[in-house]
């Protein structure tokens, strides 16, 4: 997707400073974090949301939460969060489907809802 701004990082015709990287996921620090941890894992493939998914979707949806864990060890984190963001109103701003990995400090539930 052309004018995709994850499609964009993801081809690395914009910068973002990437963590990890492999095949089918890619992930980076979010430009403006809401926890002293704050990771956004994009998989390569552009789906525009949850609400977008398909059945054939199942393994990289799994793929998506095991490369978190992954993540999330290699940082020696215990403890964490993940977001998903679903549409306007869920508070998804860029439309290419991504998950929050958070982590650093307590966050309430009501707080990330307000924030994210
Ligand atoms: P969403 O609200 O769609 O779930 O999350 C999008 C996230 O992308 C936001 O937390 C926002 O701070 C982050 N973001 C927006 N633009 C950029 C950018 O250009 N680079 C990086 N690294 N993160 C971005
Ligand atoms: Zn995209």
């Amino acid at each position: 997707m052309q004018n995709c701004l994850f499609c964009q990082i993801i081809n690395k015709q914009t910068s973002a400073d990437i963590v990890y990287e492999d095949d089918g996921f890619i992930a980076f620090k979010d430009i403006h974090p809401k926890a002293p941890f704050h990771l956004l894992i994009v998989p390569k493939k552009h789906i525009d949301s949850v609400n977008h998914l398909e059945q054939k979707d199942k393994d990289l949806m799994g793929g998506l939460i095991l490369t978190a864990q992954k993540i999330a060890k290699k940082n020696n984190l215990t403890g964490y969060k993940l977001l998903i963001n679903v549409g306007r109103e869920g508070g998804q701003i860029i439309d290419h489907l991504h998950m929050h990995l958070l982590a650093g400090r307590v966050i309430e539930k009501s707080e990330v809802m307000e924030k994210l």
